[in-house]
């Protein structure tokens, strides 16, 4: 028989005013990636409780407050989230770094994110003119551009930043008006379960925000194509994304698909000329493709250096990653936390197969860490890896890997450069790395990726666009076209003196 807080903890689908189990009863059990084993347990949710939650976001959308609520209000609304969720930092972060794997300071860092996703989406919403008014060229006539909540949301989210990813829909979906239903990644769901309860406290009314919770083929593919959804946003990888897309295309809802990447890291040996640039360019190249596992979408995970520096610059990588402290994230001294899950171990090390089948050769990781060179014996762990001699062709620079892999190519002019950082079929974002500032502006513009940081990795703004290129995306998240995804546009037209056409005689 369960206890009371086991029967709550599956009661994590909220459907209007009430948390439910899933209507099947079915449950899943949540792993701690450092260990293995099952610390929660969550409603598995299906095509049904889908349903049920767009049934009451339909009527939290057409019936209720919140789409008519005063812009200045539902502004404030987000600042209390955005004010609960630093009161509640140390719990949630602890919970997302149980949860996905990450190191407490981590889950920290995306916590205060998160919260400064809805200050950021207050902010901006707040600040907006009510609309644009159109010269049309006539006294007689008042013309208006507006924009409108777009309805209810399906927001579909990934499991490496999961509140972060989350917040990146749920702060601009509210702060436009609209009702939403989310659907957290079934492996790590707990930190959105408890975003709800926070957007509650904050006092949104019942019936704007829903979740379910469960599989991506069920509770994914329902609402994606789901008639009473107006709109899917799904951050994920191409292949779900792709299926997003075409289950949502029937009924011609707004799709915004945020997809994986292939990142380059551009370095120049110019950028080496000193001992104190070699350092920082090393350094920032080492975080750039093992900060949590190299489980990034923009992870950094193809170093492409020039030729002169290559020896020295791998080498030195090479030490540093073999020296990175592998360990649950919550262990005092622990630099990087374990994968996500058995299969995603499972996919990095048939890379790593792959890429020295093909050629590359291994300067350090390549394996699961030893139980005696880190704390917990169990888990998902898997070393930093470095792929010296890659080249454009191998699958371990095409595809996006999602783990601790580093792969190295190297170029001898500037147009290689350039030619070898596009040449990927993502273009999430990019890195250049020189102290020639002309050369900087150049080779940013010519990058085909949504963002690109001139000696930088890494840094995002909530003010900027986030999103990519080619198969990296459709549609941007964060900054005003952020917000603009979650809106319909209306042009109103009123004539003031309205008068007969006559174009028809009779
Ligand atoms: P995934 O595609 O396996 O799953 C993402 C979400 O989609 C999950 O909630 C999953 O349950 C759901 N899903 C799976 N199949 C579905 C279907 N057929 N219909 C509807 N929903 C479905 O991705 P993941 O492994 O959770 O996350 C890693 C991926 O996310 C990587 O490719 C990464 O690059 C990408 N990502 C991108 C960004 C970005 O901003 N571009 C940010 C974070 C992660």
């Amino acid at each position: 028989m369960a206890d009371s807080t086991q029967e709550q903890e599956r009661r994590t689908i909220r459907v209007g005013g009430e948390w439910l189990g899933a209507a099947s009863g079915a449950t899943r059990e949540i792993l701690d990636p450092a260990d293995g084993r099952p610390f929660a347990v969550v409603a598995e949710g299906d095509e049904r409780d889908v349903d049920l939650a767009v049934a009451a976001a339909r009527r939290a959308f057409d019936a209720g407050d919140w789409p008519r609520t005063p812009v200045a209000e539902r502004a404030a609304l987000l600042r209390r989230v955005a004010d609960l969720l630093v009161r509640d930092r140390e719990r949630l972060g602890l919970l997302e770094s149980r949860d996905a794997g990450k190191t407490l300071e981590e889950g920290r860092v995306d916590i205060t994110c998160v919260a400064d996703a809805f200050r950021h989406f207050a902010d901006l919403v707040a600040a907006e003119a009510p609309g644009r008014v159109v010269d049309a060229g006539s006294p007689d006539v008042h013309s208006v551009v507006v924009h409108e909540p777009v309805g209810v949301c399906a927001l579909i989210t990934p499991w490496n930043y999961p509140l972060l990813q989350a917040s990146w829909k749920i702060a601009p979906a509210l702060a436009a008006g609209n009702a939403f239903v989310v659907k957290p990644s079934e492996i790590t769901p707990l930190t959105t379960i408890a975003l709800i309860d926070l957007l509650l406290e904050a006092g949104l009314p019942a019936g704007v925000a829903n979740i379910v919770t469960g599989p991506g083929h069920t509770v994914g593919a329902r609402l994606a194509e789901h008639p009473a959804v107006d709109l899917v946003s799904f951050t994920g990888g191409l292949v779900s994304g792709v299926k997003v897309a075409q289950a949502a295309a029937p009924t011609v809802k707004k799709v915004a698909l945020e997809l994986g990447g292939k990142n380059p890291n551009v370095v120049f040996a110019d950028a080496c000329a000193t001992d104190e640039g070699f350092d920082t360019a090393v350094d920032q190249a080492l975080n750039a493709a093992f900060v949590h596992s190299g489980q990034v979408c923009s992870a950094g995970s193809r170093l492409i250096v020039e030729e002169t520096v290559r020896e020295r610059f791998v080498a030195e990588l090479a030490r540093r990653a073999e020296r990175i402290r592998l360990g649950r994230g919550t262990e005092e001294g622990v630099e990087c936390g374990p994968l996500v899950s058995e299969q995603q171990r499972a996919k990095v090390e048939a890379y790593i197969a792959s890429a020295l089948a093909e050629g590359a050769v291994l300067r350090t990781g390549g394996k699961r860490p030893e139980p005696a060179d880190m704390r917990p014996a169990a888990g998902y762990f898997h070393e930093p890896t470095v792929l010296d001699q890659c080249h454009r062709e191998m699958r371990v620079v095409r595809e996006e890997v999602f783990g601790p892999v580093l792969t190295v190519e190297t170029f001898r002019t500037e147009d290689e450069a350039v030619f070898l950082a596009n040449d990927t079929e993502y273009g999430l974002a990019g890195a250049v790395w020189t102290a020639d500032a002309g050369r900087a502006r150049r080779v940013a513009g010519l990058l085909r990726h949504g963002t690109v940081w001139i000696n930088d990795f890494h840094p995002y703004l909530p003010q900027a666009e986030w999103g990519g290129f080619g198969k990296s995306g459709v549609g941007r998240e964060l900054g005003p076209a952020g917000l603009a995804e979650y809106r319909e546009t209306k042009h109103v037209y009123q004539n003031l003196a309205p008068k007969p056409v006559r174009w028809f005689a009779g």
